[in-house]
């Protein structure tokens, strides 16, 4: 059954304006109701106008961005008129750039998000070999051949699949076993969810309260160390994560929850000051795939060298989710409507804590990487290079143009007052003489 709900229907906090309304203050009324967002961001602390705004994700291998589950939005222009726009009611390309607007066409007064009644799901924690997955340098055609098989196998499996690479987490095990550690010998974990008739496991509130002050500790400690040591000592990350990754063997490695527990599974995660880059890339064939997985490749060869010379500039991890393609015209997983359901995109992002030394070159040369796989695109929410903003607005090309001509027909901003680098970089740039005389 599909059905609609106004983000205005949970907003007590809020009183009546609606765009301050968090994830947090949307989980009760999925609980209540049985109706879901089907894929979201992690975090619980972010507001709704925020991550539609920037068509944020989670990870669904059927399921879009947050700003394709939006129906309609009242948005406030430049002359102060509150403007309804609705799914129903606007012409195909108009509706399209509203569902992920960068601000552009005013501040959002509402927003109404079409959810669905969903099936529990499994959560299962899995610990492999990376190198099972992501071809090493020295593999032959065939064995990169089966690995990508061996991914593809779960990912297009599953209900929702991350994948996350902790650097050197079995560092000291391999050194200590008499060999030597190689990227490929640490372990990926992977996160994999999937729809369930099974009852919940882990749904009663002590459980939910114990597991979400076990993560504040987690986050709080992992954030005092890396701010007080590892950012000094970056050469200890591989002592850290030797030990530190294996906390996450702590919690249960399978749970079966109601949706909005498993997508906002970690909690209090904004205690860990974090710097980031991402991109999202097409997966459409053998060819994509083995694009993202030289992607995924050429930062663990990056990271080993980079160690190898005495640095650790990724201090925090990779991470990849996988999603359906995107209506919304600027989503970084756009996909036209005509191949959109046989497109799918792979969102792909570094972290270091805030402060890692070397953090701005490593992820500069990873970007550059990153950015020349065909149909790479930043995703808005993250920090990237200056270097790249050119081509952040040439890889959305005919999108973009559609983008800018639904806007200007639209006329919700005559006086060009919302600005965006990407939308109107000439007001940016006439700013920027003014203020600089
Ligand atoms: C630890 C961490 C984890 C994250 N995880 C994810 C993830 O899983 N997936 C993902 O996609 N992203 C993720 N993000 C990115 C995050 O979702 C975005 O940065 C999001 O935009 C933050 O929302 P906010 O409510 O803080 O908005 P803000 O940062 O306050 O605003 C974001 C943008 O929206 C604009 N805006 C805000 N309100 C309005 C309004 N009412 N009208 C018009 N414009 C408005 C702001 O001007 C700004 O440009 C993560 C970020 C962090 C720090």
């Amino acid at each position: 059954m599909v059905t609609k709900a106004g983000v205005a229907a949970c907003s007590a906090r809020c009183g009546d304006p609606t765009a301050g309304v968090t994830t947090a203050d949307l989980i009760p009324l999925q609980l209540q109701t049985g109706l879901c967002v089907p894929s979201n961001v992690i975090l619980d602390t972010v507001t709704y106008a925020g991550i539609v705004n920037a068509a944020c994700h989670g990870t669904g291998w059927a399921e879009g961005t947050v700003s394709d589950y939006v129906t309609a939005m009242t948005i406030v222009d430049a002359d102060g008129a509150a403007r309804v726009w609705a799914e129903d009611t606007c012409d195909a390309d108009t509706w399209a750039a509203v569902q992920c607007n960068l601000g552009t066409w005013g501040v959002i007064y509402d927003i109404t998000l079409r959810l669905r009644a969903m099936a529990n799901v499994e959560v299962a924690n899995h610990f492999r070999p990376q190198g099972d997955y992501f071809a090493a340098p020295a593999d032959d055609g065939v064995t990169r051949e089966k690995k990508l098989a061996r991914l593809r196998h779960v990912v297009e499996g599953s209900t929702g699949t991350e994948l996350f690479w902790m650097p050197f987490n079995r560092y000291y095990h391999t050194l200590a076993a008499g060999g030597r550690w190689t990227p490929a010998a640490d372990d990926l974990w992977l996160r994999v969810f999937n729809d369930t008739a099974e009852p919940v496991t882990h749904g009663a509130p002590a459980v939910r309260a114990a597991l979400t002050a076990m993560q504040a500790w987690q986050m709080r400690l992992s954030d005092w160390i890396h701010r007080t040591i590892l950012s000094v000592h970056p050469l200890l990350v591989p002592a850290f994560y030797s030990a530190g990754f294996h906390t996450i063997k702590l919690f249960p490695q399978r749970m079966v929850e109601r949706v909005p527990h498993a997508i906002h599974y970690q909690a209090h995660i904004d205690a860990f000051k974090v710097v980031s880059f991402e991109v999202a890339v097409p997966l459409t064939d053998a060819a994509s795939w083995a694009a993202f997985s030289a992607m995924w490749s050429s930062v663990t060869t990056r990271v080993a060298a980079e160690h190898a010379a005495g640095r650790c500039p990724l201090t925090l991890a990779m991470e990849a989710r996988f999603v359906r393609s995107s209506g919304a015209l600027l989503a970084p997983s756009y996909a036209p409507a005509a191949v959109r359901d046989d497109t799918h995109h792979v969102y792909v992002e570094i972290l270091s804590a805030a402060g890692a030394p070397g953090w701005a070159a490593f992820r500069d040369a990873v970007a550059a990487e990153w950015l020349a796989v065909p149909g790479a695109r930043v995703h808005w929410s993250k920090q990237f290079p200056a270097a790249a903003a050119a081509g952040v607005a040439a890889a959305h090309g005919a999108a973009l143009d559609r983008f800018k001509a639904a806007r200007q027909a639209a006329g919700v901003d005559a006086p060009n007052m919302f600005q965006s680098a990407t939308v109107n970089p000439e007001v940016r740039h006439e700013c920027e003489l003014e203020a600089t005389g």
